[in-house]
């Protein structure tokens, strides 16, 4: 008897319909003599209506009010699925974050998880249940609901599988794996069999939406198998699991891009210590997360800093750092939020040379300009102008081959 978390996103449990699907998924793998632990999200577009009836009612709205709100739609789910099971024979119990006590830390819209309660699951368990948990959300220690990020009930399946030493973590979703990109953008784009989770993590962090990041570094850390998977049809999938000998073979294997980006400038700053604290602390301290910085070598003690931020964050970043810019006596600050990243990820990158070279003279000949290129042992990304998104991601999969079934 194998215990497995099954994870379904929000376009799996869109209506009632689907929901009756999802619960065959969950009753086929009882059947088969397992011990069943459903994880979901709230109906397509619901976080979104949600997040919108907030900023409707207030520019700002308490947070923590804000977070008890937008977890509402996983309660809508779970006990919906519930019902649903139980009505078909199957007995289900729906649960709360609170009620599991996924206990989290006190960061509402992007809490961790800190430690997760399984005795109530395992007693249901126990008893023969099918146990439906809401994703996204948790509950601190006195007594808030939290929320978990966009995208965080990725996060609490493979935490709830990993505190229950799951055998499997199935991440159910409306496309068939991860590929080597976005197939909407390039139509030579293949699915991956399986991917390690350092370049699944990468490929989370800049850009592939299919996984949340959080989730990746998690079931990295606690060794958790996790399979992408349809909800949709029984083909396919993509397994993301500890790096092996083949895949060191791959230079690069996957594409990604994010236009959430925007650039910000610092002109013409002193160059002395403590500037860049100056900068980046005040935006750390309103949980502000920089992604790429560029310092210039300076020219007679000054120079210029560039780095990118989320552009959700912008508004707020730029007031932080005009203000911060007259602190230290900068010049001035531009902004461009006119920009994508395109990233190349790949875990045998470590070991093969020209690898930069070639993303960078792929771009080159096409006449796109990079603003800024950042390295990771496993990663290469380049800013460049947005427009040129979609030809920079098919000249790139092109270049490195990865249309080839290998
Ligand atoms: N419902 C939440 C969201 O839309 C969590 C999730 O779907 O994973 O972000
Ligand atoms: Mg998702």
């Amino acid at each position: 008897m194998a215990l497995i978390v099954q994870k379904f996103g929000g376009t799996s449990v869109a209506d009632i319909d689907k929901i009756k699907n999802v619960a065959q998924k969950a009753i086929r793998e009882k059947k088969a003599g397992n011990k069943v632990v459903v994880v979901l999200s709230a109906m397509a577009g619901e976080t979104d209506r949600l997040i919108a009836l907030a900023h409707k009612a207030a520019d700002s709205p308490d947070p923590r009010e804000y977070d008890s709100l937008i977890s509402t739609g996983e309660q809508v789910t779970v006990t919906l699925l519930s019902i649903v099971l139980n009505s078909m024979g199957h007995p289900a119990r729906s649960f709360l974050g609170f009620q599991v006590k996924i206990l989290t830390d006190k960061a509402y819209k992007k809490a961790r998880i800190v430690s997760i309660d399984t005795e109530e699951i395992k007693k249901e368990l126990k008893k023969g249940r099918i146990v439906v948990v809401a994703g996204f959300q948790g509950v601190d220690d006195d007594n808030n609901i939290t929320t978990l990020g966009r995208g965080g009930s990725d996060t609490s399946a493979v935490a709830l599988a990993a505190a229950l030493k799951a055998d499997q973590c199935d991440i159910y979703t409306d496309v068939d794996g991860v590929y080597t990109t976005d197939p909407n953008v390039c139509d030579k784009a293949r699915r991956l069999d399986k991917i390690s989770y350092d370049e699944m993590l990468e490929m989370a962090m800049t850009g592939a939406k299919v996984l949340q990041p959080r989730s990746v570094e998690m079931a990295k850390k606690y060794n958790v198998p996790v399979y992408v998977k349809s909800t949709f049809s029984e083909e396919g999938g993509t397994l993301v699991t500890k790096e092996d000998k083949d895949m060191e073979k791959e230079v690069v294997s996957g594409i990604t891009y994010d236009r959430d980006q925007a650039k910000i400038t610092v002109v013409h700053v002193p160059d002395k210590p403590g500037i860049a604290a100056a900068l980046f602390t005040p935006l750390s301290e309103q949980n502000i997360s920089v992604d790429m910085i560029i310092q210039n070598a300076s020219l007679e003690g000054h120079t210029d800093l560039t780095f990118t931020v989320s552009k959700k964050d912008l508004k707020d970043a730029q007031k932080i750092v005009n203000s911060a810019a007259k602190k230290i006596g900068a010049k001035k600050v531009e902004v461009d939020d006119d920009v994508a990243k395109i990233s190349i990820i790949g875990v045998g990158m470590a070991s093969h040379s020209g690898v930069a070279a070639t993303m960078f003279k792929t771009l080159a000949d096409e006449g796109i300009n990079i603003m800024m290129i950042s390295t990771s042992e496993i990663k290469i990304s380049c800013v460049i102008q947005r427009k040129y998104t979609e030809l920079a991601v098919t000249v790139l999969h092109n270049a490195f081959g990865l249309e080839k079934k290998k």
